[in-house]
């Protein structure tokens, strides 16, 4: 069996009291080989890291089998995320997300001048609660469109959208729409009908998919996401990019882990079996829990929402609450480890219901 021989009881051990499970970040801490490669990277810290990236972009090359042009690294997918809207929306265009999309979208298209347009998101009650309605989407894009983005799967719901209804989306999106597929949680997810945009990106000039380094890979602290798309896209991003926009550190880290394919296995495992026993025990408690494919789950806790987040944090566990997204009555809640997930567990029942 395979044992990543490094100190995640240890790291446990530094935020003994905390359960943080508000970040959405990886528990399990990163790849030990990304870690030895970051010590090593350190004696090279008087240099500037590669401007290119080189070495990652072939590493993510030879990955996802994409050429080396068609990828565009970031400072973490949000730096990414925040330059789309910059390059190609801007006032006067309209940029469409979806109701409980990922809260960046609307940062990006505000931070642009952008017009923002929200697509409702479906009903609670729907196959997919508070997922993304196609159709609506599909509605909200105008002749002033220049950008669409959707998170598959989302955050801050954990729903996806299905294989089928996602390529019916890319091919319904205008061609001069530039429609950005955000992929944070891509590596997470497991179910039969979910499916990557990636290999879509071959046929569509409009199509932009991002990933992150920062969830499956454990590198949220130093900044890596990157973007696959259309050489002639890329070429333009390119131009508006920092030199050094990805650190020294970061380059290391991510090239060391994208090789440690064990490792991602065993988080992925991990991440996916506390997620199943997280989601049964929360049900079994009366509370309702959206279905996820990411590494936090969306639970309804009603009325009591605040007062049950705030005992929460007296007893050491921290949740995102929802009442910036317009979901007052629900908690984002990271599945943390087996552990951790005691401690939610154990807590919640001091104060729930
Ligand atoms: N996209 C989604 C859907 C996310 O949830 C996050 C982080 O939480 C990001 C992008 C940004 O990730 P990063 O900037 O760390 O790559």
């Amino acid at each position: 069996a395979y044992d990543p021989g490094h100190d995640v009881a240890g790291m446990r051990e530094r935020t003994q009291w905390l359960v943080e499970l508000g970040s959405n970040e990886n528990p399990y801490g990163p790849s030990p080989v990304a870690r030895a490669a970051v010590l090593d990277a350190l004696h090279l810290m008087h240099r500037y890291p590669d401007p290119r990236g080189a070495r990652l972009k072939a590493a993510l090359s030879n990955r996802h089998g994409v050429e080396p042009e068609r990828i565009l690294l970031g400072n973490g997918s949000h730096e990414l995320l925040m330059q789309f809207a910059q390059v190609f929306a801007g006032p006067g265009a309209d940029v469409v997300y979806s109701q409980y999309g990922f809260a960046v979208f609307a940062l990006a298209a505000g931070a642009s001048g952008a017009t923002c347009r929200v697509a409702a998101a479906l009903a609670p009650d729907a196959t997919m609660p508070l997922g993304h309605d196609v159709e609506a989407l599909l509605r909200a894009i105008t002749p002033s469109t220049r950008l669409v983005y959707i998170a598959n799967p989302n955050n801050p719901t954990g729903t996806w959208l299905d294989r089928d209804s996602l390529a019916r989306f890319v091919d319904a999106v205008p061609a001069d729409v530039i429609l950005v597929v955000d992929e944070a949680y891509g590596e997470l997810a497991d179910a039969h009908n979910y499916a990557s945009a990636l290999t879509l990106t071959k046929s569509r000039p409009n199509l932009v998919v991002t990933r992150t380094f920062s969830k499956a890979y454990a590198l949220a602290g130093v900044r890596c996401g990157y973007a696959i798309a259309a050489e002639g896209l890329v070429a333009v991003m390119e131009r508006v990019r920092e030199s050094f926009n990805v650190n020294a550190f970061a380059l290391a880290a991510c090239e060391a882990a994208l090789a440690d394919e064990a490792h991602l296995a065993w988080c992925r495992e991990r991440n996916a079996e506390q997620r199943s026993a997280l989601t049964t025990a929360l049900r079994q408690r009366g509370i309702a829990v959206l279905p996820s494919q990411t590494n936090f789950v969306l639970a309804h806790f009603g009325e009591r929402t605040g007062a049950i987040e705030a005992a929460l944090v007296e007893r050491g566990v921290v949740l995102r609450p929802m009442a910036g997204y317009g979901l007052p009555d629900y908690s984002r809640i990271t599945i943390g480890t087996a552990d951790e997930n005691r401690r939610l567990l154990a807590a919640l029942d001091e104060v729930f219901p």
